[in-house]
């Protein structure tokens, strides 16, 4: 695992939303709904996907400690989270939960997404999404 693939057909447009600060995931037009991971059709109706810019709003789901990451440019422990964006409630999105983060977490806590510099096991740094609680 180096870090995202920008040219992969299915995870690529999310990356290259990611590396503009926004998050997006897969809509149906068909079914009007959010669809994650990305995939080449909707499992729902099999209809055409395409890509929907969201608000960044979300709620924790759930979340657990990672002592230390298969990248070893993850050395430090971080906090690994399920997230579910505003527009979408159905759907979970895995991401870190933001540094220095002060609250205590708890189930469906408001938040946002974030985005925060992660490093490829090349030390390239690239933009991941990271959820930031409210306090
Ligand atoms: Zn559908």
């Amino acid at each position: 695992m180096n870090g995202p693939d920008l040219d992969h057909p299915l995870a690529g447009p999310f990356w290259s939303a990611a590396a503009r600060k926004e998050l997006q995931v897969t809509w149906c037009a068909a079914c009007d709904r959010a669809v994650w991971y990305p995939r080449p059709h909707c499992p729902h109706c099999d209809g055409n996907l395409h890509w929907r810019r969201l608000s960044g709003e979300a709620s924790l789901i759930s979340w657990c400690e990672v002592a230390g990451g298969l990248n070893p440019q993850f050395r430090e422990a971080y906090t690994c989270a399920l997230v579910s964006p505003l527009e979408a409630p159905d759907i979970r999105i895995v991401m870190r939960v933001t540094e220095n983060t002060t609250p205590a977490l708890r189930c469906d806590m408001p938040g946002r997404v974030d985005f925060v510099y992660l490093q490829q096991t090349n030390g390239a740094p690239y933009l991941a999404p990271a959820f930031t609680p409210y306090a």
